[in-house]
């Protein structure tokens, strides 16, 4: 696909967002964003230089002293106001979301009411999170205090833009932190215009900064030595790459990572119930989703059943241009529209049956039908590896133990599903499961109150839930003889 060219009196320019303000970069440098359905460019984007990073991390430590100091109810109502002008400007962002993404309209807007809901979950948070009183008996006094870590890097995928920013930035903001977020290329807009919201809703100037570009700046984020803790989400390649810099700076990390999740379809599953959910635990978002239920574990007695429902569904998906909401929108980018075809034929390559499922993709943009791979083996590269896109591999089993065995059989451990209805089984195999959330009789169960992380190659650190609020702060004791 040709990406179109730019006019600059009709592409709308988004700047760097530093002290409250969209700002060009020092250079003057920029790049393009493209609508990967149709190469239609959506946006001019401002990209960041190392000496950018500079200024925005210098200015986020100034301004973090007195955002720490502010009373946490007064910045719980400044949280509040986002998460209420997030609402107001739902229809916009969604819009720009879909367009820069590539997602499906209606998922842009459920992105978007979940970064309202971060905002509005940890706006309540501030007055209620709080340290513990140690028992030493008469003479001495103890307690904890939970202590914001300062300035917060924050480096983030592209499958989920204005989510993502939001899962991160709400929490490290409630309990006193200021954030330096770093977007990733194909999408920055709405992490630049959710910064532009948090001002217009009173937060200081320069407690949440916005710099672009790639590795050379998410690098110049962790290595900058007035970062103290670095969030980052994306891939395990570049997952490690961070920990090494973060590790010879000796300050934490939190790893969300990707997964390679199993869905673990048992004899006594309520099917009705149980294949749309499958279905879209593999294509929602076309695929492009950390927790995707990617690896369809089925038992034999009712895997033909299954896989020929699947195909059913798989069949009917329109595919269009996001904010024409579509079942299914493009791949985000050329590169990972390419790795999907790639895997597809690594699977024929290694005996998996790739099965049929309606037409051809749209001649333009980067679409990839949902796609079914039956007789898949735990060994196969697709069973292995993560895709991100609409594709699951069905793998049969035969009893409770082969299922978890399969299950856990991964590299990663992120997200299990289990469908069931026997009480026991499913208590029994969720603890035995190794990952970091299990979803039983329900994929995508739960939401910004549930913590979420994961274990292996997913990562480590949690986010969401109470549980975000101790990843964004560290412990303090103190202790007073009286
Ligand atoms: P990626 O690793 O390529 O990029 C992620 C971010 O890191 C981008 O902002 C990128 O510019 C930046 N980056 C790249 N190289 C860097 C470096 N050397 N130093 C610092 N920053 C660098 O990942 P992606 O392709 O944008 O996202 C897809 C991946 O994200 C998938 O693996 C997916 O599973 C994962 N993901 C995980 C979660 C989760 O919560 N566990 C959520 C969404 C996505």
């Amino acid at each position: 696909m040709k990406e179109s060219p730019v006019d600059e009196a009709v592409v709308p320019w988004f700047g760097l967002y530093l002290n409250g303000t969209q700002t060009a970069s020092e250079a003057g440098q920029e790049f393009t964003s493209y609508d990967p359905s149709n190469g239609l460019p959506v946006a001019r984007v401002a990209l960041a230089s190392p000496t950018d990073v500079d200024h925005a991390v210098r200015a986020a430590h100034a301004a973090f002293a007195g955002w720490a100091a502010t009373v946490p109810v007064e910045r719980g109502r400044v949280l509040g106001r986002i998460a209420a002008m997030i609402r107001e400007q739902a229809h916009g962002l969604g819009q720009l979301e879909s367009l820069d993404n590539g997602k499906p309209l209606a998922q842009a807007l459920s992105d978007i009411e979940g970064a309202a809901r971060y905002f509005e979950f940890y706006a309540g948070l501030g007055d209620k999170f709080g340290g513990e009183t140690i028992p030493l008996g008469p003479k001495l006094v103890s307690y904890t205090r939970r202590e914001p870590y300062g300035v917060i890097g924050e480096i983030l995928p592209w499958n989920a833009p204005i989510n993502q920013a939001a899962r991160g930035v709400a929490p490290a903001l409630i309990t006193g932190n200021a954030v330096v977020a770093k977007p990733a290329t194909l999408t920055s807009t709405t992490c630049i215009e959710l910064a532009g919201i948090a001002t217009a809703c009173g937060l200081p100037d320069g407690v949440f900064q916005v710099v672009t570009g790639d590795a050379e700046i998410g690098e110049a984020l962790i290595n900058h030595p007035l970062v103290r803790k670095v969030g980052f989400t994306g891939s395990v390649v570049t997952g490690r790459r961070v920990a090494h810099l973060a590790a010879d700076r000796l300050i934490p990390t939190i790893l969300e990572l990707g997964g390679k999740s199993p869905h673990i379809l048992f004899e006594d599953a309520d099917l009705d119930a149980a294949i749309p959910s499958v279905y879209q635990a593999f294509t929602f978002n076309a695929g492009q989703i950390c927790s995707a239920g990617t690896r369809l574990l089925v038992h034999d007695s009712i895997h033909e059943e299954v896989v020929a429902r699947l195909v059913e569904l798989a069949a009917q998906a329109t595919l269009g241009r996001g904010v024409d909401d579509p079942d299914i929108g493009p791949l985000t980018s050329k590169d990972q529209r390419d790795k999907v075809l790639g895997y597809l034929e690594s699977a024929a390559a290694q005996g998996a049956a790739v099965l049929p499922v309606g037409g051809a993709e749209p001649d333009t943009g980067y679409f990839v039908r949902p796609r079914i791979l039956d007789g898949v083996t735990n060994d196969m590269t697709v069973a292995r590896e993560e895709i991100f896109g609409p594709v699951l591999s069905v793998i049969a089993f035969s009893t409770e133990d082969a299922a978890v065995a399969l299950a856990n059989d991964s590299d990663f451990g992120l997200v299990a599903g289990i469908w069931t209805r026997d009480l026991g089984r499913a208590h029994r195999v969720a603890a035995a499961l190794e990952a970091g959330q299990v979803f039983v009789n329900q994929y995508f169960a739960g939401g910004v109150e549930t913590p979420f992380g994961g274990v292996k190659n997913s990562g480590y650190g949690r986010v969401k839930g109470i549980e975000a609020a101790h990843t964004y702060t560290y412990v303090k004791t103190v202790t007073i003889r009286i």
